[in-house]
């Protein structure tokens, strides 16, 4: 039981919710930690690096990748596709990391049929939707249509809220880091269902 278990923390939200700000401030608070570098054929934004913010792919590479079975997941999303590799986290599981995904409510559900037994998932929105468009407006990257979409896009996904074990509003970036920072810590003592019957067995054997 005192053997090193990989964990997962999911975290979804709107576009412009601040997951990648929150990511960045707490990542360094949270031992060891592998953040899934998602593969997408969506257009790369300024100040975007491929290979660190997502590996950006044209449609067919995308396709490619799919029939071989490369991913753990993927969706379209917004238009594009999104996928989660699956070789490194499985690497980054068997290492005993704590694996943090950034990926939205359809992504969530697919890891939690997969490895639902030590995942924790977490749902990140601003406090209402009009702080939400106006950090989108801030950002200055996206078109006008663009905004509108993800803008509606965000009314469905928050439907969905139900499905996650906890919600965190970021409303201030410090305070919402802090309970993503207590969050991760009980995302890692959650015990794979196969460990309970182990620990059980030896438990009544002593
Ligand atoms: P953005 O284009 O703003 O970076 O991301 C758009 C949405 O795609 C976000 O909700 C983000 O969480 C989601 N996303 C990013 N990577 C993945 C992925 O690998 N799989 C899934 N299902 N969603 C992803």
């Amino acid at each position: 039981m005192n053997k090193k278990n990989g964990a997962v923390l999911v975290l979804s939200g709107p576009s412009g919710a601040g997951k990648s700000s929150l990511i960045n401030k707490v990542f360094d608070d949270l031992g060891e930690c592998y953040f899934s570098i998602s593969t997408t054929t969506r257009p790369m934004r300024s100040g975007e690096v491929d290979g660190i913010h997502y590996y950006f792919v044209s449609e067919a590479e995308f396709k490619k990748d799919i029939e071989e079975n490369y991913f753990l997941e993927y969706a379209v999303v917004h238009g594009n596709y999104y996928g989660t590799s699956l070789k490194p986290v499985r690497d980054a599981l068997s290492a005993g990391k704590l694996v943090l995904f950034d990926i939205d409510v359809q992504g969530n559900t697919a890891i939690n049929n997969r490895l639902g037994d030590i995942t924790t998932s977490v749902f990140v929105t601003t406090p209402t939707l009009s702080e939400l468009k106006r950090r989108l407006q801030g950002r200055s990257t996206d078109s006008q249509e663009v905004i509108h979409n993800r803008l509606q896009m965000a009314k469905r996904e928050v439907q969905r809220i139900s499905e996650y074990d906890y919600l965190v509003i970021n409303d201030n970036l410090d305070e919402a880091s802090e309970i993503l920072k207590l969050i991760a810590k009980a995302a890692r003592m959650k015990i794979p269902s196969n460990d309970i019957n182990e620990f059980v067995q030896k438990w009544e054997d002593i």
